[in-house]
């Protein structure tokens, strides 16, 4: 399995890039512009712009995201 993590002290995010087929609707609909798509796959880039929104989480169709704050 291949997962890419990025957190802090308030949130981990993780991304199974054996499930992210590189839609983008994480990096379009992020309010915080978290993410990038690097090789087709989403990077969570810039975790301290997360505001814990969790829209991210629920617009993933491949359910690839998962978010400390959003359980
Ligand atoms: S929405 Fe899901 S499948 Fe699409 S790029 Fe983001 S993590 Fe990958
Ligand atoms: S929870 Fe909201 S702000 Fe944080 S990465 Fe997901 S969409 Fe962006």
């Amino acid at each position: 399995m291949s997962v890419v993590k990025a957190e802090n002290e308030e949130v981990s995010i993780r991304v199974d890039h054996d499930k992210c087929v590189g839609s983008g609707e994480c990096a379009s609909s992020c309010p915080g512009e978290v993410y990038d798509l690097v090789d087709n796959k989403a990077v969570p880039a810039r975790v301290d712009d997360c505001i814990e929104c969790c829209t991210c989480v629920a617009v993933c169709p491949q359910k690839a995201i998962s978010h400390s704050s959003c359980e």
